[in-house]
């Protein structure tokens, strides 16, 4: 044998393992990613969804939290999603619209979008004849009394039509 065929070989062949298995890998990734992604778009602008997190921090997104649980969430975790479903009418954005920890497979998310009673009790998701305007929130477990959300992105006390 001739030296330069011993390390011809190897070098072909580690170059044609470590190609295939990162194509490989980026495509087990692109897949894994289609499968399991949340929705781009929850149907919310950008600016309703900033005013959401701001109302769940307290005017600051930085520090805002899931609104049903308290987890915090800051600027970039958990997802705004609708109260009443966007295609089945949901109002006013604002008050349609809540900061949830998690995503499909996990948190305070996965269990509004399995409609589950006690987050529709908390008011977290509510049927298309309800209005979320006039149906009021449970906040951090039921840790604090009821409030209702309001078209400026906060929190309120009163019933709409009630305040003072
Ligand atoms: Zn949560």
């Amino acid at each position: 044998m001739k030296p330069g065929q011993l390390t011809d070989r190897p070098l072909r062949r580690g170059k044609g393992i470590r190609s295939s298995s990162s194509l490989k890998t980026l495509a087990a990734l692109r897949r894994s990613q289609a499968k399991h992604a949340p929705p781009r778009e929850t149907g919310f602008s950008p600016e309703v969804k900033l005013a959401v997190r701001k109302r769940a921090g307290l005017g600051d997104p930085v520090v805002a939290l899931c609104e049903p649980c308290g987890i915090w969430l800051g600027c970039n975790r958990g997802q705004v999603r609708p109260r009443v479903e966007l295609f089945r009418g949901g109002g006013n954005p604002v008050v349609n619209a809540v900061l949830l920890c998690g995503d499909y497979c996990s948190g305070c998310c996965s269990l509004a979008m399995a409609r589950d009673p006690a987050v529709h009790a908390s008011g977290w998701w509510l049927t298309s004849d309800q209005d979320p305007r006039l149906q009021p929130v449970m906040l951090h477990r039921r840790r604090g009394p009821a409030v209702w959300l309001t078209e400026s992105a906060g929190y309120s006390p009163c019933e709409p039509g009630n305040e003072t």
